[in-house]
């Protein structure tokens, strides 16, 4: 146990002294055993020579001949070109920037070896820049035994000082130094190999491994280190759960007073879907631990709905509830939507944005601290220190991949002033992959809507050229003049919401002069809370014919009679951007349609993401799909989504993984709980907030 290299901090290697170490530690790198999970990211073979004649552009390898010619030419930009010949053929190194006793160096006659990657050149094949080295006709050989490991660059550390401090440690790793926490049988099950033996092929690959192999990722040695991480986030989303389940929660049992009067009320009957969940919350919150409870369902399936339902079954028994919403926009619509089913049956209400300030702030503060305020809707600012509940017994997250773990913790420990914490139903629109969803959402329960509203028209989706800009408003005039509404949204490639909203203020304008005869609107994130509400309502109640608007208006918004939507330069936008974008219209009976219009050129990419759009409605499909063309980090948003930074996991790559890793953390929880901790502590780094378990 002493002789465990997760004890021993790095500044026991040579050569590192405390400038080092801050920036070792500023990678996470504190003990021998972090500096030996910090892998390779690629290798290079160098461990034999291959002959000229048999070279294939952009692989790296090592080449062995004589120089057969060296000149500097001319042209647009100087080079040295260096011949070379091993007897099999010839080939040319290409210097940009040399000076003369490098061309001294290579003359004519001289043996030299070169590392480095062919590329197709001027000459044929070149290699640009290589590292090289001239060898003297009696000096050993000194061929490499290994494959030669590339580490991700840092700030501050070269490859060479790096390479150096990893052969350092696993100098000092023995088979018992660094503790194996997965007990025989479950590596047994899974196939997977000794953790010592793992980490020191993957520093030192024997000659002979393939760097394709490796490359990819498919190594079997990676995969048991995929495997260790991934069961280890899995534990520390599992600890998390429960430790909010022993605080202890509120029951509520359904009394079916309030419910029973909204669902009356409603102008439809639940779908088949909806009334699942509704009875997975019930039963949830009948019980006195905190319900964690995530629900997906697709735009447009009736999460609003259930969540009221929810809201009513806490209000029920006496608790409020809290609705929180990415932005001001939704939240507003969703002040709108319970107001207008909750009012009629007596129930106070507070609204409270970021834009709420002074002596109305202090007012609905008071009101909510009284609990005179039953039900709360407003954004994150819901979050604030100062916001105190009287008796906060449900939370609901709407739109959850714009929060994340950090503030599902911090609502979770709002409500703890309470000696229990909120039941919490989390609900997304983003249909997330199944994957990712086992990744981010482990300490989770999830129950999905699968199902729409009877009678919506499948949205037909057009992708078209903008260079038919006209033929487009022409169209939209046609459709509006019938009586339909439309949105049309502006888009931009910068993440600046100030470009974004000039962008929209303009298309406003054009679109009023060639449009005279329509009555026209403008939303965008800059404009004042009352302002966007005031237009939203008018579009709502159809004074507005058409909307122009930014990506404002990307989630929630619900107008049924909304069925024309075009969207400038769509290939700006990622797919469920898109996906949630399109889900404004299609609502009502009326048969929909969104134009995506592009602007040519477009990147292959771009044709087929814009194709998918096309070809599916079905938000699991978009997100599979954008999850292959864009990996998992762009699809959530890391930051945002708090979905977890992998040291050697790949959800694209090892997503193959996560069932097995889901009954392994079943397994071990069971088995071998001892193993937990150290677990988590070695692959979770302190400042992931949800490792502090
Ligand atoms: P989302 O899941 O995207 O949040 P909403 O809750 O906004 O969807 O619901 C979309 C629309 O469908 C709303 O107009 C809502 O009133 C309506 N709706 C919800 N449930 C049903 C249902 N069971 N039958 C008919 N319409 C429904
Ligand atoms: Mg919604």
């Amino acid at each position: 146990m002493d002789r465990s290299l997760s004890n021993i901090p790095v500044t026991t290697l040579k050569g590192v002294g405390e400038a080092l170490a801050d920036k070792l530690a500023k990678i996470n790198i504190h003990s021998l055993q972090d500096l030996l999970f910090h892998l390779p990211m690629r290798y290079l073979d160098r461990t034999r020579v291959t002959s000229i004649a048999t070279l294939q552009p952009n692989t790296d390898v090592v080449i062995q001949g004589t120089v057969a010619a060296c000149q500097a030419v001319s042209g647009r930009r100087p080079s040295l070109l260096c011949r070379v010949d091993d007897g099999s053929g010839a080939v040319n190194l290409r210097f940009y920037h040399y000076t003369a006793p490098h061309k001294n160096n290579l003359r004519p006659g001289t043996e030299v070896r070169c590392f480095g990657e062919a590329r197709q050149g001027a000459t044929g094949l070149e290699f640009y820049h290589p590292e090289y080295r001239v060898i003297k006709p009696d000096a050993p050989c000194d061929i490499q035994e290994t494959l030669t490991p590339i580490y991700p660059a840092t700030d501050g550390l070269n490859q060479q000082r790096i390479r150096n401090l990893c052969e350092q440690a696993l100098q000092m790793l023995e088979d018992d130094s660094l503790q194996e926490l997965l007990p025989d049988e479950l590596r047994q099950k899974y196939q997977l190999g000794p953790l010592v033996a793992a980490v020191r092929l993957l520093h030192q690959p024997p000659q002979g491994e393939s760097v394709v192999l490796l490359k990819e990722g498919c190594h079997p040695a990676q995969k048991r280190l995929a495997f260790e991480e991934l069961l280890a986030h899995n534990l520390s989303m599992q600890l998390l759960r429960k430790r909010a389940q022993s605080v202890g929660g509120f029951a509520m049992p359904p009394t079916n007073t309030l419910t029973a009067n909204m669902l009356r009320t409603l102008p439809f009957d639940l779908t088949g879907a909806q009334q699942r969940v509704v009875a997975d919350i019930n039963r949830d919150m009948a019980a006195n631990v905190p319900m964690l409870r995530l629900v997906q369902g697709d735009v447009g399936s009736g999460k609003t709905v259930v969540a009221a339902l929810a809201v009513l079954q806490a209000v029920e028994n006496g608790y409020q509830a809290a609705v929180m919403a990415p932005t001001e926009i939704l939240a507003e619509q969703h002040q709108i939507n319970f107001a207008n089913w909750l009012r009629p049956l007596g129930i106070s209400m507070a609204f409270l944005s970021g834009k709420t300030s002074g002596k109305k702030r202090q007012e609905l503060l008071e009101k909510i601290a009284s609990g005179e305020a039953m039900v709360v809707v407003g954004t994150h600012a819901l979050f604030q220190d100062d916001v105190v509940f009287h008796r906060l017994g449900l939370a609901v997250i709407d739109e959850q991949h714009r929060f994340g773990v950090h503030q599902r913790m911090a609502l979770r420990k709002k409500g703890e002033q309470n000696g229990g914490l909120p039941h919490q139903l989390i609900m997304t629109a983003t249909p997330i992959p199944r994957t990712l969803a086992m990744s981010a959402y482990a300490d989770l329960d999830v129950s999905v809507i699968d199902e729409l509203p009877p009678g919506r028209t499948p949205i037909n989706t057009v992708v078209i050229g903008d260079d038919r800009r006209e033929e487009v408003i022409k169209r939209l005039r046609s459709a509006c003049l019938e009586g339909r509404q439309a949105y049309w949204v502006c888009t931009l490639i910068e993440e600046s919401e100030a470009l974004q909203c000039q962008a929209a203020q303009v298309t406003a304008e054009q679109l009023r002069e060639t449009l005279p005869e329509l009555s026209i609107g403008l939303v965008h994130g800059r404009m004042k809370t009352r302002e966007k509400a005031d237009i939203m309502q008018a579009f709502k109640e159809g004074h507005l014919h058409l909307l122009v608007a930014t990506t404002v208006i990307e989630v929630g918004v619900d107008v049924p009679n909304a069925s024309l939507m075009i969207i400038e330069n769509p290939e700006r936008l990622g797919l469920a951007q898109l996906h949630q974008l399109r889900g404004r219209v299609g609502r009502g009976k009326i048969a929909s349609h969104c134009l995506l219009m592009y602007h040519a050129p477009l990147s292959r990419q771009s044709r087929e993401r814009l194709q998918v759009m096309k070809d599916s409605s079905d938000g699991f499909v978009i997100a599979e799909k954008d999850l292959q063309l864009r990996g998992p980090g762009e699809v959530l948003g890391t930051r945002q989504t708090g979905l977890a930074q992998f040291k050697v996991a790949e959800l694209e790559r090892d997503g193959g993984l996560l069932t097995a890793v889901r009954s392994a953390a079943r397994e071990l929880v069971e088995r071998s709980p001892q193993s937990i901790e150290p677990l988590v502590n070695r692959w979770l780094s302190q400042t992931d907030e949800y490792a502090n378990v």
